[in-house]
């Protein structure tokens, strides 16, 4: 996430949901993308550095727990700078001018400075950020699946260009033997059911048999995993995108929420502050008076009720509106009720954060040292794999 304001409901309902619960059954890395922020703003140093701690302060007062996963700062692992300056060698222009996000920002975002070089390689450097922890799985929102995508596009050119190191396949052969008689046979059939019969449950069983193997050292079961699809040693591991229920959580207009738009909830936002953007939140524009019968379909109000509201609480929103049977201002009530139930507690956990700023500093202190240790690993794997292991050979 980028440090460019305050966080609110988008990246809540958006993503850091999936995050707290991810949290408990993988390994999880979260990061402050201030490098990212730079890409869109890079003129604003003070909103940038004064959001890096709210922020983390944020996700903690949201439930994300550093002892269950790591937080720390982009810019404190420059492995992230040196892969995307390594992936940038490789990434086609056309691949980034295609980014739907690319053209879209620069419509939408007309008063910024989008024409750097920074900009257009922003999908690159998050590529990046993702590959260099060997991600399986990347938690955002639907504005990022494309540069998921493009992710999975980097990781298998790179493989495709080096992952074909002298004598592969005889380095596989002994890596596979190196997995036990019984796993290697199951291996080996398994390999032949996808390769020859195109079986996809054979490759996801073979993946789960190789993520269990632990005779294997790193780089041999990265080459038995690229051997199994047919392709060079798998040097960069192709992410998917996790999405949540509300993978584009509308804004008060029924817009995407962005800070950009002007249509926030913020997660601090105070019970006063709530209430007054939700009573003044347009709705069905066609319901002029409290008697004519309105459409939820066109109204931002109803979107928020698909977020937050029972089955039973959306059919009396959506027959009174229909029927005029109820006014806006009723159709407000629940939402300004649950959002305030939501944002109140997270409000007092962050206020009783902020109170010792250096717990928090001492997480992302932590957290920056672990994300390191990880990240030099890949890289280590990845110049070698392109050849610029000179010093370490
Ligand atoms: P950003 O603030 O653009 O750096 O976004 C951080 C994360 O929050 C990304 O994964 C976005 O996809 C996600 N996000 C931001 N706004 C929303 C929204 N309104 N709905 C869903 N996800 C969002």
């Amino acid at each position: 996430m980028r440090p460019t304001g305050r966080l609110h409901l988008g990246h809540y309902h958006g993503v850091l949901r999936n995050w707290v619960e991810l949290q408990q059954s993988h390994e999880c890395f979260f990061f402050i993308a201030d490098w990212h922020a730079l890409t869109t703003a890079y003129e604003e140093r003070e909103v940038i550095s004064d959001n890096v701690w709210d922020m983390a302060v944020d996700w903690m007062a949201c439930g994300v727990n550093p002892n269950l996963a790591t937080l720390f700062i982009q810019s404190r692992v420059m492995e992230h700078a040196e892969l995307h300056l390594l992936l940038s060698m490789i990434s086609p222009l056309g691949w980034l001018e295609r980014v739907p996000t690319y053209k879209d920002q620069i419509e939408q975002l007309r008063e910024r400075d989008l024409a750097t070089y920074g900009f257009l390689g922003y999908p690159v450097l998050q590529s990046a950020d993702i590959l260099v922890y060997g991600a399986a799985g990347v938690p955002v929102g639907e504005d990022q699946v494309s540069h998921v995508e493009l992710t999975r596009e980097l990781a298998r050119r790179f493989n495709h260009l080096f992952g074909r190191e002298p004598g592969f396949e005889d380095k596989a052969e002994a890596a596979i033997g190196k997995m036990g008689k019984k796993q290697a046979r199951l291996y080996r059939e398994l390999r032949r059911r996808y390769q020859e019969e195109g079986d996809d449950e054979a490759l996801s069983e073979a993946r789960a048999l190789l993520e269990n193997q632990q005779n294997l050292t790193l780089a041999d079961r990265a080459r038995v995993a690229g051997y199994l699809e047919g392709g060079g040693r798998t040097v960069l591991t192709e992410p998917q995108a996790l999405l949540t229920r509300a993978p584009r959580m509308p804004g008060l207009d029924g817009r995407k929420m962005s800070k950009s738009y002007g249509n926030t909830i913020a997660l601090r936002e105070s019970d006063d502050q709530v209430e007054k953007k939700i009573r003044t939140m347009p709705t069905d524009p066609a319901r002029v008076r409290r008697t004519d019968p309105g459409d939820p379909d066109k109204c931002p109000v109803f979107d928020l009720h698909r977020v937050y509201s029972s089955d039973e609480t959306r059919r009396w929103a959506d027959q009174g509106c229909r029927s005029a049977g109820i006014g806006c201002l009723d159709c407000k009530g629940p939402l300004i009720d649950a959002v305030k139930a939501e944002v109140g507690p997270i409000r007092e956990r962050a206020e009783a954060l902020e109170e010792d700023p250096g717990h928090v500093r001492q997480v992302i202190g932590e957290g920056c040292e672990r994300a390191r240790e990880v990240a030099r690993d890949t890289m280590r794997d990845v110049r070698s794999a392109i050849g610029l292991d000179y010093r370490q050979r």
